[in-house]
């Protein structure tokens, strides 16, 4: 009697668990019968299928199972009714037929020793499922980073050692993943660029993204070139790792090494060219070294091309070249200049011995040269100039050899002149031309023309340059190229160029209030002007009183000026400030290095025009151009193509892809009626 009460306690208190655990818990918990009749299901969580419990009575329980998962469920179903236990994911559909993803746990319900049916919970698990695919989908994202991206991308831990590299990283290195992980990568690095990638690595590990150039060795001991970007993988504050993507920079390395030397060189004679004459000067008179510059330009070089044709002119050039070279002593250098102009250089101080080099450079045209079996005689006049004596900047001492020359050439030809010695005609003339060109402006004799450059790829205006000109009721109009060189040398250049602006912004302002809309006008600034106190203030004046948006405004700098790395790099991040765009201009004559390409604020590369002027006759300066126009474009600068004058330059630069070009064959430089002019035309 006790013992049955006592029973009858434990079965309710066993009830009551069962049912608390049935009513509470947030899974579904079911009773299904062997003919499959559902007989419970419930849910403290609310009805998660949303059936009613009318409606769950009429069905069986695979009318509650996904239709495509109905036969595996069945066959479930029957190892429950053989006695086993079953755990499975299947979908169940709400009343809405909609699929659920549920793991099942069935379990076989024996009443007497026979089975009566089935008991267990189903737990909906669609949120798991979810964030299963979505880790999936991300892994698989980051695998298609990793093991397809073209770059190198790689994996280290805090104390550098490899931990993961991609494929585009064993190909680039010609090492296999096996072989990398787990050594340190310093060693890889090339000795010179170690402490630098050291230090890179350091801020690294303050938790700071870097990006920097180096370069390692690859298997077979070549220097790859890399820009890399290193990413610290922080987990709850904690640096895990270091992410790493190497960019292959070694064929942009090349082109610049290939653009040096084409830069450097002159294809045709192979002599260092005019750019390497700049440099080996600023190297001598930074140095203090005295010299004498010789100009050596050919007598009627023109009418050996013209009678005899270009061939024939070229290797009258070589020859000549060779000639020279085989002479040259030990204390001298030889460049080619362009065209027919060639210049030497002798270190000494001694008059004595710059005469007699003089005397030797003419005689070796004493004798005739034969070319493809025609004599031709030939013969250079010869200017001279020296540093210090006639001054301590490379473009006066080679105005006055160049003013030499041509005093050599209107006395007879095939003689040398000594700058000193006929200086005081010429400074003369020189002076006369700064008394009138101090006057000039406020004559009114200054002017400004725009000259249109146009987008290769639309075809559309992209904008105009401004450029000066000056016609001299007493001298009649002198070229830029006459009188700017004479602006700067006295100073009188910072006044000219800020009336230049002040025009072209003006015109601005009156073209956009006579609704010819938005123009981008480019503006010429010396380096004086640039360097002058002044400027930044003047420029902003300037955009101010005519309401110009910066963004309409480009000034062109000189390579010159931009070489000039510390003064320059302040001034342009201020004219970045502002908003006012920057060109390189006459680009590929100058003696500056590519570097500040890369770190200054520059939004246009103008390739100098003596590239497409050159351009029928020479490989080389058709191969520097596609040069400098990929060059540009691996930086992200556009280019503007200076001087194109033929279809054959437009098609030349469209093949190449630069991006603008400029020059008659579009228009030259027009005063404001005659551009509102062309432009209504077009
Ligand atoms: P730049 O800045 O290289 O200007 C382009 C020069 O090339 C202009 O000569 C222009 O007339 C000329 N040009 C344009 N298209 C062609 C073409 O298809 N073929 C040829 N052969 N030449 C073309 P410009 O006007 O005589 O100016 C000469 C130089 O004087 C300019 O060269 C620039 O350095 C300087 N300059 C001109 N105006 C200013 C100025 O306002 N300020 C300063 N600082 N310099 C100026
Ligand atoms: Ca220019
Ligand atoms: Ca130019």
């Amino acid at each position: 009697m006790v013992k049955k009460k006592q029973l009858e306690v434990e079965l309710a208190h066993l009830r009551g668990r069962f049912e608390a655990l049935f009513a509470h818990s947030p899974d579904l918990n079911y009773f299904i019968d062997t003919s499959g009749q559902v007989f419970e299901i419930s849910s403290a969580a609310g009805p998660i299928l949303r059936f009613t419990a009318e409606q769950l009575q009429q069905m069986s329980y695979l009318d509650l199972v996904y239709e495509q998962d109905r036969v595996l469920v069945e066959q479930r179903f029957a190892s429950v009714l053989s006695g086993e236990v079953q755990r499975f994911e299947t979908r169940l559909i709400d009343v809405d037929g909609v699929p659920i993803e549920f793991e099942i746990l069935a379990i076989p319900v024996q009443e007497g020793g026979e089975l009566v049916g089935a008991f267990g919970v189903a737990r909906d698990i669609s949120r798991r499922k979810d964030v299963e695919r979505q880790l999936l989908a991300s892994e698989q994202r980051y695998r298609a980073l990793f093991d397809d991206n073209v770059d190198a991308v790689l994996t280290y831990d805090t104390e550098g050692r490899f931990v993961a590299i991609n494929h585009a990283t064993e190909v680039m290195m010609g090492y296999d993943a096996d072989e990398l992980i787990g050594q340190p990568f310093l060693p890889y690095i090339v000795p010179a660029m170690r402490e630098y990638t050291i230090e890179q690595f350091m801020s690294v590990k303050q938790g700071d993204p870097v990006q920097y150039e180096t370069a390692m060795f690859n298997r077979a001991g070549e220097v790859v070139d890399l820009h890399i970007t290193v990413i610290p993988i922080m987990v709850d504050g904690e640096m895990q790792g270091i992410h790493c993507v190497g960019k292959g920079i070694t064929k942009r390395k090349q082109l610049e090494a290939a653009l040096n030397d084409m830069a450097y060189h002159d294809y045709l004679t192979g002599l260092p060219n005019q750019r390497s004459m700049n440099r080996h000067l600023a190297e001598l008179m930074a140095a203090h070294l005295p010299f004498a510059l010789y100009m050596l330009d050919l007598d009627r070089f023109k009418s050996v091309n013209d009678s005899w044709g270009h061939e024939t002119g070229d290797l009258l050039l070589k020859s000549v070249t060779k000639r020279l070279a085989a002479r040259i002593p030990q204390n001298a250098r030889l460049f080619r200049y362009g065209g027919d102009e060639m210049v030497a250089v002798l270190q000494s101080a001694e008059e004595s011995e710059v005469m007699r080099f003089a005397e030797q450079l003419q005689e070796l045209f004493e004798e005739s040269f034969v070319i493809k079996d025609h004599e031709v005689v030939a013969s250079a006049s010869i200017g001279i100039a020296t540093f210090p004596e006639d001054g301590d900047l490379i473009d006066t001492i080679f105005r006055k050899a160049d003013n030499a020359m041509y005093f050599a050439k209107q006395h007879g030809r095939n003689t040398h002149a000594v700058y000193r010695a006929i200086a005081r005609e010429g400074e003369e003339q020189l002076l006369q031309l700064e008394i009138e060109l101090r006057g000039a402006l406020r004559a009114g004799e200054m002017s400004v023309r725009y000259q249109p450059q146009v987008n290769l790829k639309t075809g559309a205006l992209h904008g105009i340059e401004a450029l000066l000109r000056w016609d001299s009721p007493r001298l009649g109009p002198i070229t830029p190229e006459d009188f700017i060189p004479i602006a700067e040398e006295s100073g009188i250049i910072v006044e000219l160029g800020t009336w230049v602006l002040d025009t072209a912004c003006a015109q601005l302002a009156d073209w956009r209030e006579r609704g010819l809309g938005r123009l981008k006008v480019s503006v010429n600034v010396s380096i004086h002007q640039f360097y002058h106190d002044d400027f930044l203030v003047t420029l902003r004046r300037t955009l101010e009183k005519y309401a110009v948006d910066p963004t309409q405004l480009v000034l062109e700098i000189t390579e010159s000026i931009a070489s000039n790395a510390d003064l320059v790099v302040t001034q342009l991040i201020e004219l970045k400030k502002i908003g006012v765009e920057v060109a390189i201009d006459d680009f590929g004559t100058g003696y500056s290095s590519l570097q500040y390409l890369k770190n200054y604020p520059i939004d246009y590369l103008k390739i100098d025009r003596t590239f497409l002027e050159e351009m029928e006759t020479s490989q080389a300066d058709r191969d520097l151009i596609a040069t400098i126009v990929t060059l540009a474009h691996n930086l992200g600068l556009p280019t503007v193509a200076e001087g194109a004058e033929t279809e054959a330059h437009i098609e030349f630069l469209r093949a190449h892809e630069s991006d603008f070009a400029q020059g008659f064959y579009f228009s030259g430089p027009l005063t404001a009626a005659q551009f509102e002019r062309w432009i209504a035309e077009r």
